[in-house]
């Protein structure tokens, strides 16, 4: 009965941008002059200007209304997005300040040899974690817990993995991932996508780790970790979850991701209903509002 509940919940989440974008698309359809001032501001825009925009010349209006009518709550979004980050990142820079363990000094001599330098800030906290934040200047985020939790070959695999991710400056790339899918919501093959990208991400640090540490010390480290947080954060173990991917991965078993049948045909619906609507506005008549001489 759970399972089924959280599959349902994890159905809605999954379309419910979908749903909300096909609502929009239809509205403005059938009743166009929701557009009509953005498209009045275009024609008058390229009337007072001509030549000013080389690159958007004289367009059917509706369609360029909609495209800007579609493109701002993506960029109202995308700006969220951004915010939200720095934001975060602020308070993380303070609350490793504040936070910072004293048994730091004690993984200096490994950090430095896994290249993360002084760049490896080890927070007081119980609950076992380790990543890697920042974008232009990365660091990794060690907690009292994970340290005392894993043995000390296990520690080194987990810092083997996070350096790797400071290396190719991950964070910035899974917030651009994030963006795009955050952006791209109503297509729900971007979030499968997304999710592939993000595992490949995974799997690379992976694979720079066991270049110099043991399988089973990077393994064990992660069945850990998962076992430890799962406990705090039942839903997090309900599907594939890039740590089971990549166990599975480091266990030698082939990863299955399919691409959902219904992700395909949801996508291709929602993509021919937007052409078939920019198509039918591209046919409207703006004249009675054209400016006149
Ligand atoms: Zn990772």
């Amino acid at each position: 009965m759970t399972a089924r509940f959280i599959a349902t919940a994890e159905q809605i989440r999954r379309y419910r941008a979908t749903v909300a974008a096909l609502l929009v698309v239809l509205s403005v359809a059938f009743w166009p002059s929701l557009l009509l001032p953005l498209a009045r501001q275009y024609v008058e825009f390229n009337f007072h200007h001509p030549g000013a925009t080389p690159f958007i010349p004289n367009y059917p209006p509706y369609v360029v209304a909609a495209i800007l009518f579609w493109m701002s709550p993506m960029l109202l979004l995308a700006l969220g997005l951004v915010l939200r980050q720095l934001i975060g990142q602020y308070r993380l820079d303070r609350g490793a300040v504040t936070h910072r363990s004293q048994g730091g000094n004690a993984w200096r001599a490994l950090a430095d040899e896994t290249g993360i330098g002084r760049r490896l800030i080890v927070v007081n906290d119980p609950m076992p974690f380790a990543f890697c934040a920042g974008f232009f200047f990365p660091a990794v985020y060690v907690s009292d817990g994970l340290l005392a939790l894993l043995r000390p070959a296990e520690i080194e695999a987990v810092l083997r993995h996070e350096a790797s991710h400071m290396r190719r400056r991950d964070p910035l790339r899974l917030f651009l991932i994030e963006l795009l899918r955050s952006t791209f919501a109503p297509f729900p093959i971007i979030e499968t996508l997304s999710e592939r990208v993000r595992l490949g991400i995974e799997l690379a640090a992976d694979r720079a780790a066991l270049a110099i540490v043991p399988m089973p010390d990077l393994a064990s480290a992660l069945v850990k970790v998962v076992r430890a947080t799962s406990r705090t954060h039942p839903l997090t173990v309900a599907g594939l979850t890039p740590n089971e991917a990549r166990i599975d991965a480091l266990l030698g078993k082939p990863i299955e991701m399919p691409y959902r049948r219904r992700d395909l045909v949801v996508t291709s619906l929602v993509v021919i209903t937007l052409f078939g609507v920019l198509a039918h506005l591209s046919s409207l008549q703006l004249c009675p509002i054209c400016p006149t001489i």
